[in-house]
């Protein structure tokens, strides 16, 4: 008999799997359904021999302590701060937009002091902030909108900008000076042998037992187990019975190149031009030195595995059904970003699941976090 069933492999899961036991040493077992643990944030080595995210670039970056230490147990880090360059009008520019963005879209030479005064100019007075576009016109007017983020979000979302929430966009920030680092957080750094070799030592616990390629479905009335952590999508959970909550999804196009560099820069956005979004060169974010280089176009799409959860009221209000039905389904943990419907980033997940976890076992977060790591290899 197992204490937990832990429905996917991702961060969620692999965090409450490693902390239940660890610190409470309990017996769970993990069912992911894809042939490999680590969710979204997985990465391996292709024919080539190159480092790559099967999903998309994972760039991790946190203000927390607390989670960076937790992770810090399992990987070691390689500092890596992450930059993105915008295809517009045939030049590559800094996004998110600072003054060399500006000086160089406009034509001009500005000062931080001057581009302040300047963007003051091209921004538009809206009476209330609702939508991703009130957010950017506020700030830097309509034609960089149009340039740098409308059609971007577009496609990325399926959606205009005044269609989708204000949070959305809310944390781009626009910058006065040079500063053309994507993140501003306290810790930006890579697990310095990857993703999938960091979660290989979470889950190297004698307590945990992973079962892959195996849909929950298949086993949850054959494989005894006193409680479920359920990481998966939270309508498909409830049988869609209140309609499919709506999620984007993306096509990835790997690509090997006989060149040492392609790009510019880590990711450069095409805004305007082209059915992808953006383009990533892996060797920038995992250091590795490689006569080749390998690439990502990502092609966002309705249909596919749902990877973001689209942040709009009404959305938001069909989740708040299905989030009480959880709350109402004893013995049954939601945690992760498809279970709890949250546009969340890697350490905000690590973080809900920890918070999780304090409140199964009844512990403070520091006092979960002191366990020391035993059993682990
Ligand atoms: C393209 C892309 C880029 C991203 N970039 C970043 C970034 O740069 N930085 C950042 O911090 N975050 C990024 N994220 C977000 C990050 O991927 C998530 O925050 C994180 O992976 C969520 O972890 P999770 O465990 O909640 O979900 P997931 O990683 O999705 O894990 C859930 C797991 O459950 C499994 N599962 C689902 N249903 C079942 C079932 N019925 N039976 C068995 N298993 C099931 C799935 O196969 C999956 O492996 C990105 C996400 C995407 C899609």
């Amino acid at each position: 008999m197992f204490d937990y069933m832990i429905v996917g492999a991702g961060f969620a899961g692999s965090v409450m799997a490693e902390r239940l036991a660890t610190v409470y040493g309990k017996r769970v077992i993990i069912v992911e359904k894809r042939p490999h643990i680590g969710g979204n944030a997985y990465d391996h080595y292709n024919d080539d021999g190159l480092l790559v995210h099967k999903y998309g670039p994972h760039i991790f970056h946190t203000n927390s302590q607390d989670v960076f230490d937790y992770l810090s147990r399992f990987t070691e880090w390689r500092p890596y701060q992450h930059r993105v360059l915008a295809s517009v009008d045939g030049q590559l520019m800094p996004i998110p937009i600072n003054l060399t963005t500006i000086n160089q879209y406009f034509g001009l030479n500005l000062t931080a002091f001057q581009v302040e005064e300047f963007l003051q100019k091209l921004a538009e007075k809206r009476e209330t902030i609702r939508t991703s576009e009130d957010v950017i016109i506020t700030k830097v007017g309509k034609e960089l909108y149009e340039k740098f983020f409308r059609n971007y979000t577009r496609k990325q979302w399926g959606l205009d900008p005044s269609e989708l929430d204000s949070t959305v966009i809310a944390r781009i920030p626009v910058r006065s000076n040079r500063d053309d680092r994507y993140f501003s957080d306290k810790y930006q750094v890579m697990p310095l042998h990857g993703y999938t070799r960091m979660f290989e030592r979470m889950l190297d616990h004698p307590n945990i037992k992973v079962l892959l390629n195996t849909d929950y479905h298949e086993v949850k009335n054959i494989i005894p187990y006193r409680e479920m952590i359920f990481t998966g999508p939270v309508d498909e959970y409830f049988d869609y019975c209140y309609g499919k909550l709506p999620y984007r999804s993306l096509r990835f196009r790997h690509e090997t190149h006989s060149t040492e560099r392609f790009q510019a820069a880590p990711v450069v956005n095409f805004p305007n031009e082209y059915p992808y979004t953006r383009c990533t060169e892996f060797k920038y974010l995992t250091g590795q030195e490689h006569p080749k280089t390998s690439i990502v176009y990502e092609y966002p799409t309705a249909e596919g595995d749902p990877y973001y959860p689209v942040p709009r009221p009404e959305n938001a209000e069909l989740y708040r059904k299905y989030e009480q039905l959880a709350k109402d389904t004893p013995g049954v943990h939601f945690v992760g970003r498809l279970a709890t419907y949250k546009y969340y980033n890697m350490d905000q997940v690590v973080a809900q699941a920890l918070t999780l976890c304090t409140k199964i076992i009844g512990m403070r977060r520091r006092e979960l976090l002191n366990m020391q790591v035993e059993g682990h290899a």
